[in-house]
C-alpha cells in the first residue's frame, strides 16, 4: 500500500441532509434558509445586520459528496451513503456510518427510521436498509447489538432493558463491551424488531424535560461471522444532539455537564476520523468512550466511514446549522 492507496482505502464520504420545515416551525412562520442548488452543494442564507441596522442575508456555500434536500427519502440517502459501505463488510472490513446534527434535525428519522406512520417517507431508516442488504447477500447468520452511551462512562444495552455495561481494554488494546447482548438476525423482520425494541427502550421512562435520548449516542451494530470468526462489522451511529447553548449560564448544572461531555466526544470523534484519513499512526480513540467503543473501526486496515450531517432548515436554527456544516466540512478529504 502506498500512502495514497491507504487514503483511498479510508475514504470518508461526507453528506448533508436537510429536512422540511416542521409544523412547529411553520406555525411560528420560521423561514427556510437552506437551498440545495445541485446534488453536492448546500447554501445557507444567514440573516445579518449592517451597522446602520439594515438587514440582509449572507449566502454561505458548502460542498459535500452529496447534499440531500427536503424531498429526499431515506432510501435515497441510504443508496449514496451506507449502501456503498456494505461491500466493505463482505471484504472482511469495518464500516461506520454516523448521523450528526442538532436535536430535531432528523438523525433518528434517517438512521432508525420512523415507525409512527405519520410520515410519508419510507419508514425504514439506514439501520434497517443496511441490515436488509447485508442479510440478503450473506448466507450465514448475522447478529446485531444496540447500545447507548450517556455522559462519560454510562453505557447501556438497548436490547436488554438498559442493562449497565462496562467498556474494558485488555493488554492488547482490544476493547470489549462486557455484557453486551448480541441477537441473531436472519431476515429484515428480525432487524426491524430489534430496532423498534431498542428505539422504544431508548426513549422509555423519559419526560421531554429529561430526554436522555437526545443527549446520548446510540450505536447499532450488525456483525457477520463465518465459522465463529468475525467477518465484518457495520456500526451505525445516531449521535447526541450537537447544539450549543448547553454551556450558557441559563442551563442547569446537569445540562451544562452533558453539553460539555457531548462536545468532548464529538471532538474526539472528529480527531479519530481525521487520523483515519491521514493514516496517522496514532488514533486518539481513548479520548472518549464513544471512540473507544468504535476503536476497531478506526484502526482496521479495511475500514470506511460515512458522515451524514442533518440540518434543520429554519432561520431560527441557523447558528446550529452552520456549526454542523463547519464540523462536517472538516471531515472532508482529510
Ligand atoms: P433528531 O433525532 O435529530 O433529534 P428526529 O429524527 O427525531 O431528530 O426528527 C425530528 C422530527 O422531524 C421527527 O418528527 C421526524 O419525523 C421529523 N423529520 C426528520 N427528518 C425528516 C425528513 N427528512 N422528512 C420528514 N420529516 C422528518
Ligand atoms: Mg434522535
Amino acid at each position: 500500500l502506498t500512502s495514497n492507496d491507504a487514503i483511498e482505502e479510508h475514504r470518508i464520504c461526507v453528506c448533508v441532509r436537510a429536512r422540511p420545515l416542521n409544523k412547529k416551525e411553520l406555525s411560528v412562520k420560521d423561514l427556510d434558509v437552506i437551498t440545495i442548488p445541485s446534488k453536492d452543494v448546500v447554501m445557507v442564507h444567514e440573516p445579518k445586520q449592517k451597522v446602520d441596522l439594515t438587514r440582509y442575508l449572507e449566502n454561505q456555500t458548502f460542498r459535500f459528496d452529496y447534499a440531500f434536500d427536503r424531498n429526499s427519502t431515506n432510501e435515497m440517502v441510504y443508496r449514496f451513503t451506507a449502501q456503498p459501505l456494505v461491500e466493505t463488510i463482505f471484504e472482511r472490513g469495518m464500516a461506520t456510518c454516523f448521523a450528526y446534527g442538532q436535536t430535531g434535525s432528523g438523525k433518528t428519522h434517517t438512521m432508525g427510521g420512523d415507525f409512527s406512520g405519520k410520515n410519508q417517507d419510507c419508514s425504514k431508516g439506514i439501520y434497517a436498509l443496511s441490515g436488509q442488504c447485508l442479510l440478503y447477500v450473506f448466507t450465514e447468520v448475522g447478529s446485531a447489538s444496540f447500545l447507548y452511551l450517556y455522559m462519560h462512562s454510562k453505557v447501556f444495552d438497548l436490547l436488554n432493558r438498559k442493562a449497565k455495561l462496562r467498556v474494558l481494554e485488555d493488554g492488547k488494546q482490544q476493547v470489549q463491551v462486557v455484557g453486551l447482548q448480541e441477537r441473531e438476525v436472519k431476515c429484515t423482520e428480525d432487524v426491524l424488531k430489534l430496532i423498534e425494541m431498542g428505539n422504544s427502550c431508548r426513549t422509555s421512562g423519559q419526560t421531554s424535560a429529561n430526554a436522555h435520548s437526545s443527549r446520548s449516542h446510540a450505536v447499532f451494530q450488525i456483525i457477520l461471522r463465518r465459522r465463529g470468526k468475525m467477518h465484518g462489522k457495520f456500526s451505525l451511529i445516531d449521535l447526541a444532539g450537537n447544539e450549543r447553548g448547553a454551556d450558557t449560564s441559563s442551563a442547569d448544572r446537569q445540562t451544562r455537564l452533558e453539553g460539555a461531555e457531548i462536545n468532548k466526544s464529538l471532538l474526539a470523534l472528529k480527531e479519530c476520523i481525521r487520523a483515519l484519513g491521514r493514516n496517522k499512526p496514532h488514533t486518539p480513540f481513548r479520548a472518549s468512550k464513544l471512540t473507544q467503543v468504535l476503536r476497531d473501526s478506526f484502526i482496521g486496515e479495511n475500514s470506511r466511514t460515512c458522515m451524514i450531517a442533518t440540518i434543520s432548515p429554519g432561520m431560527a436554527s441557523c447558528e446550529n446549522t452552520l456549526n454542523t456544516l463547519r464540523y462536517a466540512n472538516r471531515m472532508k478529504n482529510v
